[in-house]
């Protein structure tokens, strides 16, 4: 059994639909709930779930940034060239304009964060099996 099973049913902000919109974009399945949707607002906050081994590709945000506020269970953040980084529930994680990186949850654990993001999304090749094989906390 996964662990973190409880983080699907959503722990603050509720997990919303099965995340279509962008699931060319994710290995595995996410669900996305939009909280912040406000075109006089420049940034979106959504609500963004993994199951067990999901995670998006690498991508980068152009013309702004990201910031990531983890609510549940475990995951990975990772930029290019940097070793992945452990997530738990209270990390935060700003990710700067151009940085290239991906995030997602561990191969055993659900895992979910809060989304603030700015800019243009530029999304890049998949984070491959062998790679993420291979992460370790
Ligand atoms: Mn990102």
């Amino acid at each position: 059994m996964a662990k973190h099973e409880e983080v699907k049913d959503g722990v603050i902000f509720p997990v919303g639909e099965k995340n279509d919109a962008y699931a060319q974009y994710f290995k595995g399945q996410s669900y996305l709930k939009s909280l912040v949707a406000d075109p006089a607002i420049n940034v979106g906050v959504g609500n963004v779930t993994f199951e067990p081994g999901c995670r998006n590709n690498w991508h980068i945000h152009h013309d702004g940034y990201q910031l990531l506020l983890v609510t549940g269970g475990e995951g990975w953040y990772q930029e290019e060239g940097k070793q992945a980084q452990f997530l738990t529930v209270g990390d935060v994680i700003v990710t700067h304009d151009g940085v290239k990186h991906w995030h997602g949850a561990t191969k055993d654990s659900w895992f979910e964060h809060l989304a603030i993001t700015a800019g243009t999304p530029e999304w890049l090749e998949p984070v491959s099996d062998e790679w993420y094989d291979k992460l370790e906390k």
